[in-house]
């Protein structure tokens, strides 16, 4: 992952959280990945809890921290405080100028996202996809990038005029514009999903976008006949339940017939992104309930469904599945 952020304000651009130029984790294959600042959803599971505000912030990692408060008298806006030794930042009265982190001698501030003109965006996809080999896949990404509006579309049409073979776009369908959306589901190749609920209260628990937006939306995409890359995040005590997932598998199956592919995603509970405030540090999924879920996706007809999650979700899991540094794989066939 690159991170960017040079301190510029600007408007008319896109906010940039930074990209991945090997991403497995953003579609089929490897693919350049950009992420977008903005979700329209506030899970409390979120790993990357940095890029829902559509809007630059600024990181502050307690653990790079030596509190010699030097940010603090280098900031001439004085948006940061110290409080019981924890660096607060004003979003109000910070400019983003750049000299917090600057001073910091440890990486204790880094800026999270940046203001990046479209041209810029195209000639570092232009770059990065020289660098791979074809065929050449892009995903934008976040978050929800379409928060960003029509500087996003134009973002895409703009990259339709590279050599690139395929181009989705990630999405929750959470998008509270349906011109926008419609006219982007005709310029991309196709939607990267997030998926994790049909139901009315659970939606309305993670997002402020009506719930009736958001099944126009999916509507939307199934009569648009884009392909469609499902993720479901599989997260303990929230989405985990069969009839959850059964209920979700039944309404792919019948409203999104285009659907290519579906993941499961187990939730990543020492990931280094995690939200402090949520912590299933001591809730494993069994390898038992993750093959129940599978079998359920493939009893509903949804073949191409895979599992991917981490080791630690699988403990003595006695199953076929390769291992790769701390991550595992496996498809299913049962
Ligand atoms: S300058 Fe960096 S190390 Fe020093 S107090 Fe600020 S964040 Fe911590
Ligand atoms: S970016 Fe500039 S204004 Fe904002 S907190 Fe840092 S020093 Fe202060």
């Amino acid at each position: 992952m690159n991170f960017i952020g040079d301190g510029t304000q600007n408007t008319g651009k896109l906010i940039l959280y930074g990209w991945d130029n090997l991403s497995t984790n953003d579609g089929p294959g490897v693919r350049l990945a950009l992420y977008f600042k903005g979700c329209s959803l506030y899970c409390p599971w979120c790993l990357n809890p940095f890029l829902q505000k559509v809007m630059p912030e600024i990181r502050w990692k307690s653990t790079n921290c030596i509190h010699d408060f030097e940010c603090i008298k280098e900031c001439k806006e004085k948006a940061i405080r110290n409080i019981n030794n924890t660096i607060v930042i004003d979003e109000e009265k910070c400019n983003f100028c750049g000299a917090c982190w600057e001073v910091c001698k440890r990486e204790g501030l880094k800026p999270a996202g940046d203001y990046i003109s479209l041209e810029q965006i195209v000639s570092l996809v232009e770059y990065e996809i020289n660098l791979q080999i074809p065929p050449r896949s892009v995903t934008l990404g976040g978050g929800e990038p379409l928060l960003q509006g029509y500087p996003m579309l134009n973002l895409l049409g703009m990259l339709k005029t590279l050599p690139i073979n395929h181009i989705l776009l990630a999405s929750c369908a959470g998008v509270d514009n349906q011109e926008l959306w419609q006219q982007a589901l005709k310029s991309t190749d196709g939607i990267l999903l997030h998926l994790f609920t049909v139901d009315k209260d659970v939606w309305q628990s993670v997002s402020n976008v009506p719930f009736e937006v958001y099944l126009r939306n999916l509507h939307d995409l199934a009569i648009s006949e884009k392909p469609v890359y499902i993720r479901i995040p599989i997260v303990p005590s929230f989405t985990n339940a069969p009839e959850t997932i059964y209920n979700l598998c039944m309404f792919i199956k019948k409203s999104l017939p285009h659907t290519k592919q579906v993941e499961f995603r187990g939730y990543v509970p020492n990931s280094s992104f995690k939200n402090p405030l949520f912590s299933l540090k001591d809730t494993n999924i069994s390898s038992e309930e993750i093959i129940k879920l599978c079998s359920l996706a493939h009893e509903v007809g949804l073949k191409e469904t895979h599992w991917r999650g981490n080791l630690r979700t699988l403990d003595n899991a006695p199953l076929n599945y390769s291992i790769s540094e701390n991550k595992m794989d496996f498809e299913t066939d049962v």
